[in-house]
């Protein structure tokens, strides 16, 4: 399927896109290049404006941008009003703070005078996956549109109404024209595209294999990229933690967006003293979770964004039960409507050491794994490729400072549950990618720190 609406819910084909042809995609990189030549010279103070702008359009009408996320992606609609308030949110922040952020940073050398100003690069392809359609591409936004860049936008190709949305929103809150456009393009069109001179670096948030691809090709250009990729986040329970807090957490954590977050808890390492209890109350909670229509208030589960993601995710239980793992709840897809519908799912005895336990599992399947200490927490949280965030829930000082410098992750969240914030950086390491969005880092990626020395 080319770029299409397809609701998840139902399976039903509502609307297709024809992408843009060669002639559409090189009039727009020159409508970018020419937009940056002026809005590079742009005050912080219009800039800002126009962002405090679209950030009321995404609050005045967040009922509509909702329903066209839940509609093409699946996720449940309360959770659709909540991504929009947060997309408002990183758009004030930036607003707010870019200036600051931004402003030169005076340097005491043998110089008379010596400092860094930030200058814009031009033109950044975003390419961005389905699962948070509105808030992966805000982040990016907010930040590189206030530095004075001007941005290309290659959206996942089951969400092209997102991606015409934001479009719109942004045009429709005064930034000049060509600062912000939507390519409806497949992925085939990346690697040329980056080739192209008046795209001066990219950013992608997505799986490793599209990170890996995007980094080759602009890695031969010299290009800067960031990568958001996929993760297999840790949730560590010691002895001592709130067990009550850390099974409600975990349960919100396992199952935000369907199961559909690179940040989602995917790995419960559980202290063996308090393992059949933690085991006991998460099943309740996952029991209790309510699967169906995403668009209805007490829809808890909605659907998986498409097909594929629903078989892969199949086969990934499938091959735990054949290398011997338990399933306590859950375990298959439910085939008794239509649509994509996974249920939460709870897996054990799955031994750490298989190649199916560091994989990532994208949808509500929680992997439970035993451990006699702290030691071998740190060990099998480690265990993967990935290293995006990490939570962990002790109330012993000790511990939490042996975690903080011990888990190789870009986060570390203590008796709390990982979460992206405007206020701080976000980011990977290991096979999650590199770079920073968010917070001053976010900021930073796509500027050139120049260096000013003056005799
Ligand atoms: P995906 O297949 O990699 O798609 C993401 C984007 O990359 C889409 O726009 C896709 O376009 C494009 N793409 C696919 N193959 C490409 C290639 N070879 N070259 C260039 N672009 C390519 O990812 P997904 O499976 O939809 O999304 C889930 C993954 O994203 C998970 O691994 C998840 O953990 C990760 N993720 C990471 C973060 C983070 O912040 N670290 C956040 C959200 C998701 P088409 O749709 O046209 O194929």
């Amino acid at each position: 399927m080319g770029i299409a609406t397809i609701n998840p819910a139902t399976g039903e084909l509502l609307k297709t896109f024809e992408p843009h042809n060669d002639q559409q995609i090189a009039a727009k990189l020159d409508l970018a290049q020419q937009a940056f030549e002026h809005y590079r010279t742009t005050s912080f103070q219009h800039r800002s404006g126009w962002m405090q702008k679209a950030a009321e359009t995404l609050e005045q009408q967040k009922a509509d941008f909702a329903k066209i996320m839940t509609l093409e992606m699946g996720k449940t609609y309360k959770s659709a009003i909540a991504e929009v308030e947060k997309c408002a949110w990183v758009c004030r922040y930036y607003a707010e703070h870019a200036a600051q952020f931004l402003g030169d940073v005076y340097v005491e050398t043998d110089a008379s005078k010596s400092f860094i100003k930030y200058q814009p690069l031009g033109a950044i392809l975003a390419i961005m996956p389905w699962n948070f359609p509105f808030w992966q591409v805000f982040r990016f936004a907010a930040p590189a549109l206030m530095a004075g860049n001007v941005g290309l936008l290659k959206h996942a190709s089951n969400v092209p109404q997102c991606a015409l949305a934001i479009e719109e929103i942004i045009q429709g809150a005064g930034f000049p024209k060509g600062v912000f456009q939507t390519l409806l393009i497949g992925a085939d069109k990346i690697a040329d595209l980056i080739t192209d001179e008046r795209i001066k670096a990219a950013t992608l948030t997505g799986s490793e294999p599209a990170g890996a691809s995007l980094a080759a090709a602009a890695g031969k250009q010299i290009k800067k990229t960031v990568l958001e990729l996929g993760g297999s986040d840790p949730f560590i329970v010691l002895e001592s933690a709130d067990l009550e807090a850390a099974v409600a957490t975990a349960t919100t954590a396992r199952m935000l967006n369907n199961g559909q977050s690179c940040i989602a808890a995917k790995r419960f390492i559980v202290h063996e003293a308090i393992a059949d209890q933690f085991e006991k109350l998460l099943l309740e909670k996952y029991q209790a979770l309510k699967i169906g229509d995403p668009m209805q208030p007490d829809t808890d589960i909605g659907p998986l964004a498409t097909p594929s993601i629903l078989h892969d995710l199949d086969q990934q239980v499938q091959t735990c039960i054949q290398s011997g793992a338990k399933i306590l709840i859950g375990g298959e897809a439910l085939a008794d409507r239509p649509g994509n519908f996974y249920p939460p799912t709870i897996v054990t005895e799955l031994s750490p050491d298989s190649a199916i336990a560091k994989e990532e599992f994208f949808g509500p399947v929680a992997l439970l794994f035993r451990i006699p200490n702290l030691d071998e927490a740190i060990k099998l949280a480690n265990a993967t490729p990935f290293g995006l965030g990490a939570s962990a829930w002790t109330t012993n000082s000790q511990e939490q400072q042996r975690l903080i410098d011990e888990i190789e992750a870009g986060a570390v969240f203590i008796n709390g549950m990982v979460k992206s914030d405007p206020r701080i950086s976000f980011g990977g390491i290991k096979r999650s990618g590199y770079g920073r969005e968010l917070g001053i880092h976010g900021i930073h990626e796509f500027v050139n720190i120049k260096t000013v020395w003056v005799k």
